[in-house]
């Protein structure tokens, strides 16, 4: 099966899953697309019998066809393994009858950044070697707090491979910054920039961009590669916990083989949310996908209206992953459901035209609007939002009624299900994304649950009063962070990055 970009109107560019992953974004600025969506390669009835890494295998063998059993299992092998704390990779929690929560955040960063970035790098060696590249690959990326930690878990001492990462110095959380350069995989490097996250995120985009800097690391042996979420290789392994959800949903009896669930997402960049709709062509049967946002409700409004409009004031929240308007991944939605009668030349693709179209007007004027019969095909969507006073109110409900205790993200999307449940009666038993842990976001979360304790000034101290609310165990990428060794010191301006990475990689070759 071969992908395309959204943006290849002659389809003229065909590459095979491991040239996708490797490449990331495709050369004329679209996202790989699979030609199709593959039917889902088992029986439903088999479900209930497949343990997450079975799921995974089955689910990623019908995308990735280019890469063999053997291979495939290497890479789940890898990073499904004992630096996820649950046995099954994921967990559930029911509150109330048919509510599920989906806990996706039980991997080295305690987000759901983890169900992806712990298996990418395996599948990028594996392409490289697949397309004759037997150098080192070298992930550069620019954080502005929880990517960096997550795709640092993901590739440490993964053979074949080196990150290094950057992060505005002063410009990410205490806890945050601990986590990075305290990271102890002998592949990695971390650097603070003194500058804000835009200028780091140019520095990288610059290094990228840098022709001859490429041509010279290629000589040393090295290659560039991206861990960003419009890599196709993140995308696809988040189908696989949707067909597992099903299949526990079923294990459950909460589900008659066939009969549908729901599933709503905290929603920033669309990947997670679209990896669901993908698990619903394969042929799983997803009744509503409800798109949840925070008080940056870009999405919200594009599906009540067909118009995406990003010329509003961008609002810091405190879901910070989900503080986003331009959502690069919707890009993969447009092209899909693109009108194609608005092409003219009958040798084009005329969705890959559409796309491109709106994707130009997203650039110059900041907006566009669909089609009628474009709006149309949005019907399996439903988008809600929530806003922070609606957050803290749902952290402190949820607790109060079911002693559980969610994270500022998955409560916005707690909140829009509630209120989808409400407003449209419907009782189909839904499943919501879990995006991260409680103690990810220690102090939004004990002040919504308002306890009436001053809290410690210092995030450190918060682990602790959290502990004793979740009654669970302190997860690893918390525990005895603040006495960790700092392995990470080097800090560099930002006309100064380029330099950093010559001197890292010179340093590794030695
Ligand atoms: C990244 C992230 C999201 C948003 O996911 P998208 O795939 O970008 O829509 C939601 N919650 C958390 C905790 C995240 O880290």
């Amino acid at each position: 099966m071969n992908y395309y970009s959204t943006r290849d109107a002659r389809r003229a560019n065909p590459v095979t899953a491991s040239k996708a992953i490797l490449t990331g974004l495709a050369p004329d600025g679209g996202l790989y697309v699979p030609e199709q969506i593959p039917a889902l390669p088992f029986g439903l009835d088999e479900l209930k019998a497949l343990d997450y890494r079975e799921t995974a295998f089955r689910v990623l063998k019908a995308f990735l066809t280019d890469y063999t059993a053997d291979e495939l299992r290497d890479c789940i092998a890898g990073a499904y393994d004992a630096k996820f704390e649950s046995p099954e990779t994921v967990e559930f929690k029911e509150t109330e009858k048919g509510i599920f929560y989906l806990e996706l955040f039980h991997g080295a960063t305690i987000a759901f950044k983890d169900m992806a970035l712990s298996i990418l790098p395996y599948m990028l060696t594996k392409a490289a070697k697949k397309n004759g590249f037997d150098g080192e690959i070298v992930i550069l990326v620019a954080t502005s707090g929880d990517t960096g930690k997550a795709a640092l878990a993901g590739f440490a001492d993964v053979p074949g491979t080196r990150i290094i990462v950057f992060y505005p110095k002063g410009g990410v959380s205490p806890v945050q910054e601990r986590q990075m350069i305290t990271e102890a995989g002998k592949n990695t490097a971390v650097v603070g920039v003194r500058g804000n996250f835009d200028d780091t995120q140019t520095g990288v985009k610059n290094i990228f961009g840098n022709k001859a800097l490429a041509a010279e690391l290629k000589e040393n042996g090295f290659a560039f590669s991206s861990a960003n979420s419009i890599n196709i290789g993140r995308l696809l392994p988040q189908v696989v916990y949707y067909v597992y959800a099903y299949g526990e949903l079923l294990r459950r009896g909460a589900l008659k083989l066939g009969e549908p669930m729901n599933v709503t997402v905290p929603t920033g960049n669309f990947g997670n949310i679209l990896a669901a709709h993908y698990a619903k062509q394969m042929g799983l049967p997803i009744g509503k996908l409800l798109c949840a946002s925070n008080d940056n409700r870009v999405l919200t409004d594009f599906f009540a209206s067909g118009r995406y409009d990003k010329k509003r004031p961008f609002i810091l929240t405190t879901s910070p992953s989900m503080d986003i308007l331009i959502s690069s991944n919707l890009e993969r939605l447009i092209y899909e459901i693109a009108d194609e009668s608005a092409c003219v030349d009958g040798n084009a693709d005329a969705k890959a035209v559409r796309c491109s179209e709106l994707m130009k007007e997203l650039k110059e004027n900041g907006e566009y609007s669909l089609t009628e019969a474009e709006k149309a095909r949005l019907a399996d969507f439903e988008a809600g939002s929530a806003n922070q006073a609606e957050v803290a109110e749902e952290i402190r409900r949820v607790f109060r009624d079911y002693a559980y205790v969610i994270d500022p993200h998955t409560a916005v999307a707690s909140k829009v299900t509630r209120d989808y449940r409400t407003v449209t009666g419907d009782t189909t038993p839904i499943v919501i994304a879990s995006t991260a842990s409680p103690f990810k976001f220690p102090r939004s979360v004990l002040t919504a649950l308002e306890t009436g304790e001053a809290l410690a000034e210092s995030d450190f101290d918060l682990f602790a009063p959290l502990k004793e609310k979740c009654a669970r165990t302190l997860p690893k990428a918390v525990d005895r962070l603040e006495s960790l060794p700092i392995r990470h010191t080097t800090v560099c301006e930002v006309g100064e990055m380029q330099d950093t990475v010559m001197k890292i990689l010179k340093e590794a070759k030695k």
